[in-house]
């Protein structure tokens, strides 16, 4: 058997699950991905474990494995097992995911919500220490949050913290996903752009909506309303370094500056505005499963990275 160890990194996104072997040195092999619905249907904790037991079979039978680590988009307890609420995930809500994996593997099972898995692949990637106040704001679908204090992840007294997509927006009442009414993320993030281009732009196509029309008032004023939630927690908590990604940053010809722009513009001045730090996170798809390797193996407290 060899001495080489691999974490099984999973990163369940709403639309794909993404699957993975991480050695030591964070290199990637035997990467995987796989339409999320075709695996969670039915009892999809069962099916969850099946497909990874599978996995392992073909790719990692003879293979050392230190630990299955999952991201996935969710809200859960703060011990990171129970699964509060996952909107997307068949199946997974009130269920105690990690015990359950935990019954059909014999090494360590770890969850965190896939923001986390992201900003830690963001610090290795672009070299940052974590330390002091690091925040990460990821614009997909949602609007994703993570807030590191001294090199821990804040999750707040229940595991509920880092909502920032889910604080209120006055006067607003549009029902959220999380059930509630006006909240920041239904006018900030990947589904109202959706709705923009479609009752606005239905000739332009959504991946070319930046390049084709950043000049536009409508465009621009979702810049200026994005940068609030950013420039509202940076005014909270002065953070040494922020962190912006997700895929709606990712779409061909973002503009970055004039989201800068808005954010400096409603940051206070002289500071924080002044001594902005902003790192864009890089997506290449495998960001989450390297994320969850890199996780882990801090969990396990190995120095390998
Ligand atoms: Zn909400």
């Amino acid at each position: 058997m060899s001495r080489e160890n691999y974490v099984i990194g999973i990163d369940i996104g709403g639309t794909n699950i993404r699957i993975g072997l991480v050695d030591e040195k964070l290199n990637l092999s035997a990467f995987l991905k796989v339409p999320q619905k075709s695996v969670l249907k039915g009892d999809s904790l069962f099916q969850l474990a099946q497909f990874i037991k599978g996995y392992i079979k073909e790719h990692a039978e003879n293979k050392t494995i230190a630990a299955l680590s999952i991201g996935l988009p969710a809200a859960m307890d703060k011990d990171r097992a129970i699964v509060l609420n996952a909107p997307n995930i068949h199946g997974f809500d009130g269920k105690n995911v990690k015990e359950f994996l935990q019954q059909e593997f014999d090494f360590p099972v770890f969850l965190e919500k896939d923001v986390s898995m992201l900003f830690y692949y963001d610090l290795y990637n672009n070299k940052i220490e974590n330390e002091g106040i690091i925040i990460g704001c990821y614009i997909g679908t949602g609007l994703g949050n993570v807030i590191s204090i001294d090199g821990k992840l804040v999750i707040g007294n229940d595991g509920a913290a880092c909502e920032l997509g889910h604080i209120p927006v006055w006067d607003k009442r549009d029902i959220c996903a999380c059930g509630n009414a006006g909240c920041m993320e239904t006018y900030t993030a990947g589904k109202f752009l959706q709705q923009l281009q479609q009752q606005r732009y239905p000739d332009v196509n959504i991946e070319e909506l930046f390049e084709k029309k950043s000049l536009d008032p409508e465009i621009e004023s979702y810049l200026e309303h994005l940068s609030i939630p950013i420039a509202t927690e940076i005014n909270i908590l002065n953070p040494r370094i922020v962190i912006l990604g997700g895929g709606v940053l990712s779409m061909k010809g973002f503009p970055r500056k004039k989201l800068e722009q808005y954010i400096y513009y409603h940051a206070r001045k002289p500071l924080p505005a002044d001594n902005l730090n902003i790192v864009y996170s890089e997506d290449s798809g495998e960001n989450g499963i390297l994320g969850s390797a890199i996780y882990a193996r801090k969990k396990l407290e190995y120095t390998t990275v």
